[in-house]
């Protein structure tokens, strides 16, 4: 822990690249393991493009349930430690998350990787409305339509669908050009946020992983904070500001 406290001290520019376990300890399941959501839902049939288009109705069951875990949840105390890098240097958080957690608790330059909860789309026609307005609705098990019929969908990244194009540049570039990364929370297997850290590195920078357990990634890490994202965090920040 001294050595990433001295790390982020020294950095110019620093990145958090968070996952699902950023979540956890504000109540969010992550997707595997055995309480996340793929060991009760087959990814492929309920959140796959291919899925929703032909079976768009079903697919909400899985939607519902996101939006249903994920709009009520509160930032645990781990996300204001990383507002609170922003004045030692921080300049993106990356999230694979689509909970919206990092902006409900205050951080300005989120890139999200995988897009949001926060918004629906309709895939016809182009229209985007706040899922907040329509949230009352689609805990009653009203599914969303656009005004021109169709089903709308969250505005988040499904299987088979790629990357956000410009937030993806945008989080390479940050990548590129930093000289500190934070992992925290992803198991490191879903590209390409797996490989955020291992080109930090190639760019010459510190990478630092904080997880409960390994990783596939943890050999390539100069520091391994094992540990709850909440509590290495606040740790952390503590120490920087003692
Ligand atoms: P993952 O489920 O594959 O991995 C979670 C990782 O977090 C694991 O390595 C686990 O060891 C670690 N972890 C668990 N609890 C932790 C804690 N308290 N503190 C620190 N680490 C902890 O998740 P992933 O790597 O983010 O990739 C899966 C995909 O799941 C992403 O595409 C993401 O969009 C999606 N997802 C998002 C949310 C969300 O928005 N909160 C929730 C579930 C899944
Ligand atoms: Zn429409």
């Amino acid at each position: 822990m001294e050595k990433v406290v001295e790390a982020v001290r020294r950095a110019e520019s620093i990145v958090v690249s968070t996952g699902a376990g950023m979540s956890v300890e504000s109540g969010i399941a992550p997707f595997r393991g055995e309480n996340g959501l793929w060991s009760k839902f087959d990814p492929h049939e309920m959140a796959s493009v291919t899925a929703f288009r032909s079976d768009p109705e079903k697919c909400w069951t899985l939607f519902k349930l996101q939006i249903e875990e994920c709009f009520y949840a509160e930032p645990h105390q781990g996300y204001s430690a990383v507002v609170a890098l922003e004045e030692h240097g921080l300049d993106a958080v990356i999230t694979q998350n689509v909970d919206g957690l990092h902006q409900k608790a205050g951080s300005e330059k989120v890139l999200e990787l995988h897009g949001t909860l926060n918004d629906l789309l309709c895939d016809s026609c182009g229209n985007q409305k706040k899922t907040e307005d329509l949230v009352d609705e689609i805990l009653e098990k009203k599914i969303p339509r656009c005004e021109c019929g169709t089903v709308m969908r969250p505005d988040v990244v499904l299987f088979g669908e790629p990357l956000p194009q410009r937030t993806l540049r945008r989080a390479w570039s940050a990548v590129e050009n930093c000289s500190l990364l934070i992992n925290i929370g992803t198991s490191a297997v879903v590209q390409p946020a797996a490989s955020l850290p291992l080109t930090a590195k190639r760019s010459g920078a510190v990478i630092v992983e904080v997880n409960v357990e390994k990783t596939p990634l943890t050999p390539s890490m100069d520091h391994f904070l094992e540990g709850k994202a909440g509590d290495v965090l606040v740790e952390l920040l503590e120490r920087l500001e003692s």
